[in-house]
């Protein structure tokens, strides 16, 4: 299960969503991170590798 549609956070309830609106107000956008902290090392082994 993927999920490729934008996320955005409601303002007022703190709750993902959807829609760009919740709680009849406007939701920030909330990308989700595309790396962890444990996956910073990955970085490294790209650029070691063939890349
Ligand atoms: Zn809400």
């Amino acid at each position: 299960m993927s999920v490729k549609s934008h996320i955005f956070k409601c303002r007022v309830c703190g709750r993902y969503t959807m829609q760009e609106a919740h709680c009849g107000a406007p939701a920030a956008s909330a990308h989700p991170p595309k790396y962890s902290p444990q996956d910073r090392y990955a970085k490294y082994r790209r650029l070691a590798g063939r890349g």
